[in-house]
């Protein structure tokens, strides 16, 4: 009958589909056929309670594929939005300049403003204080951002202000590693 018709029709026997149209079918596919390229274990300061959990990187050939998978953010404050960038420093340590202070700023190589940061993300929104995000970007392939820090922040970022959204403090912190 029509284009739409005959899509469903091919989706629902299975049948491959040609289409560009279908990145969700490409991710799919590329995760079943691939472990993922880097990893970050992210936990709060104190690691056995409060925000915890993993971020995964593939790379895939139409970018970087990203999956927060979080639990534990916490209640109140900031809506329930949590920003979430990937820092330069190579280290989750508090060393006097606040939490996790060693994971520095954005990940910015080229000099720009936020939130065009190579390092700038969407946001976790909070699932009843868990929070799964899935992002495909091209802004950094995964080598480039081995060794760097993944962080959750308190507040929601306003992707404004500069030079880091206003985005509170570091709630929540993970060195990227390959996996
Ligand atoms: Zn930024």
């Amino acid at each position: 009958m029509n284009g739409s018709m005959n899509r469903s029709e091919s989706m629902n026997t299975g049948d491959t589909m040609t289409t560009n149209a279908s990145m969700t079918r490409n991710i799919i596919g590329w995760t079943r056929k691939h472990l993922p390229d880097a990893v970050a274990r992210v936990t709060g300061r104190i690691s056995t309670s409060g925000p915890n959990g993993w971020i995964t990187l593939y790379q895939t050939p139409w970018g970087v594929l990203m999956v927060v998978d979080v639990q534990g953010l916490p209640d109140g404050g900031g809506a329930g939005i949590f920003a979430l960038h990937i820092h330069e420093g190579g280290s989750c340590a508090s060393a006097g300049a606040g939490p996790f202070s060693a994971a520095g700023e954005h990940y910015n190589p080229d000099g720009y403003q936020h939130p065009w940061h190579r390092g700038d993300l969407p946001p976790l929104f909070s699932c009843g204080g868990t929070a799964w995000l899935c992002v495909l970007t091209d802004r950094f392939g995964v080598e480039e951002v081995i060794d760097r820090t993944v962080v959750i922040h308190e507040n929601p970022d306003d992707f404004t202000s500069q030079p880091s959204g206003n985005a509170g403090e570091k709630i929540a912190c993970g060195v990227i590693k390959w996996r």
